[in-house]
């Protein structure tokens, strides 16, 4: 039987070959099964289990071929937290390179990866936050040079922001910045915290445009200032709106994402501090947030990671504590401050701080308007002024040294700096070490803080003059000007 049944086997073989592909060995195929069913059924199963074990192999292969894949999937589930920095948060972004070209290829593949591979270690957050914006999307954040004072216009898809406007003395400058950009509605205004000099400036904006939502951490504070904002805010917008940490507000493809305010009643710490949210790279505002709020933040356990931050309080040391800029990790950061401020702003202390943490450090005084764009995967900037690495790692206020003894002339030209982007910044009250090494002979002129006049050092006004309210200035007269001081009627500087 067994024999009989090999041999009508290879029978078949045979036949079914000169026969193939003709019907014909379809039907002997049908005669054969009928005659030998069960035999049939045990090279069935064996041919099945054969099949299985190959496919298995297979899948095997196919997994070696895609080695680079398996591993970053791997690589995933081994450490979640840093793939999701990475993914969501651009952290290649914020740590890269200094060459922004460079960034751009070290990101994208990053993104097209995780994206493709979508584990499901990816969390939801990381899938939000590495859509890619359109190619015919726009997005730009201009710091706008406000002296000692804050102001950020965000531009993003034809959806305009704007956080803080400096001083009451910018407000006519808001308002031609947005007529000159033609920004008659603002989607969001945001006053950081109450002060005037965060605050003051926006009802010239809003005297211009319209707003849809006006957030600010308080609704009243008793300052002039405040009381014209949120007059302005009734008129243009739906008056002043304390939002919640947490909320998140679309401007264009970009979010804005509050994560937190009122840390303490003191008013600094009030600030909103945000973050901007584009593909990968983010901005985070702190308003004039001290430690006390950088410390709740850590607590709360937020995401502050950043590409580029908005120096806290015009780089006071006050802020951007260590254990703070370990979280934001930013690549870029923007100190909004006066020049010659009398706070001596940046500090020596931040700007330590940031130079230790590797980040590229921009300042309005020196800098004047910085403007960063982003295509969501890497930010680029330009700046309308070039300073040295030297001058921005120079703390505001310090005490310069006079090279040239200079008798005041009005046709001396200042060049007797060792730095040129802060002529004027000696003063004797905050500074006590400037007072040995600037007299009043040195001086090319002397400014009364007080009155805001400025006089030539053998003024008779002088002589009367506080000690506490002078301030040794060798810059130019325009510098004086342009901080507000005007020249004096008698020795006419
Ligand atoms: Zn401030
Ligand atoms: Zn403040």
């Amino acid at each position: 039987m067994n024999g009989n049944i090999i041999t009508s086997y290879r029978s078949y073989i045979r036949t079914a070959h000169s026969k193939l592909e003709s019907n014909e060995a379809m039907n002997d195929f049908i005669l054969f099964a009928k005659k030998t069913k069960r035999y049939l059924l045990i090279i069935l199963i064996v041919l099945l289990c054969f099949t299985l074990v190959s496919c298995g192999n297979t899948d095997s292969r196919f997994d070696e071929a895609k080695i680079p894949l398996g591993l970053h999937v791997q690589d995933n589930r081994n450490h979640p937290s840093t793939s999701i920095q990475e993914d969501g948060e651009g952290r290649t972004v914020a740590i890269g390179t200094d060459n922004p070209s460079e960034t751009t290829t070290a990101t994208t593949p990053t993104f097209s990866t995780s994206a493709s591979t979508d584990t499901e270690t990816t969390t939801e957050t990381t899938q939000d936050q590495i859509v890619i914006p359109p190619a015919n999307s726009t997005f730009s954040v201009k710091f706008i040079d406000v002296g000692q004072a804050d102001a950020a216009l965000i531009e993003c898809d034809g959806h305009y922001m704007l956080i803080d406007g400096g001083g009451k003395s910018d407000s006519s400058r808001m308002y031609s910045i947005l007529k000159k950009e033609d920004v008659k509605n603002l989607d969001i205004v945001v006053g950081s915290h109450a002060h005037e000099d965060h605050i003051g400036g926006l009802p010239g904006a809003l005297n211009y445009a319209t707003a849809d939502l006006i957030l600010c951490p308080v609704t009243s504070y008793d300052t002039k200032a405040f009381r014209d904002f949120v007059k302005y805010a009734n008129l243009k917008g739906n008056g002043i709106v304390v939002p919640r940490v947490g909320a998140k507000y679309p401007l264009g493809s970009a979010t804005v994402t509050i994560l937190g305010l009122n840390a303490t009643s003191d008013t600094n710490n009030t600030s909103i501090v945000l973050k901007v949210q584009y593909g990968a790279t983010s901005f985070l505002f702190t308003g004039d947030a001290e430690r006390e709020a950088e410390q709740a933040l850590l607590n709360s356990g937020v995401d502050l990671s950043a590409t580029v931050l908005k120096v806290g309080h015009h780089g006071s040391d006050t802020s951007t504590t260590y254990p703070f800029l370990r979280e934001i990790m930013p690549k870029y950061a923007v100190i909004s401050v006066g020049k010659g401020n009398s706070y001596g702003h940046p500090e020596d202390n931040p700007l330590s701080r940031l130079r230790d943490a590797d980040v590229t450090v921009y300042r309005t005084d020196l800098n004047g308007d910085i403007v960063f764009t982003s295509d969501g995967r890497s930010v680029s900037v330009s700046v309308a002024k070039q300073a040295s690495y030297e001058s921005i790692m120079t703390p505001g206020g310090a005490v310069v040294v006079v090279t040239t003894v200079t008798t005041p002339a009005k046709t001396t030209k200042s060049t007797s700096t060792t730095t040129k982007s802060e002529p004027s910044s000696t003063t004797t009250t905050t500074e006590p070490s400037s007072a040995t090494t600037t007299t009043t002979g040195a001086a090319k002129y002397i400014a009364n803080k007080n009155t805001k006049k400025f006089h030539y050092p053998d003024c008779y006004s002088v002589t009367r003059m506080k000690e506490s309210n002078k301030w040794y200035f060798n810059g130019s007269r325009d510098e004086l000007i342009a901080l507000g001081y005007s020249p004096c009627g008698n020795c006419k500087p």
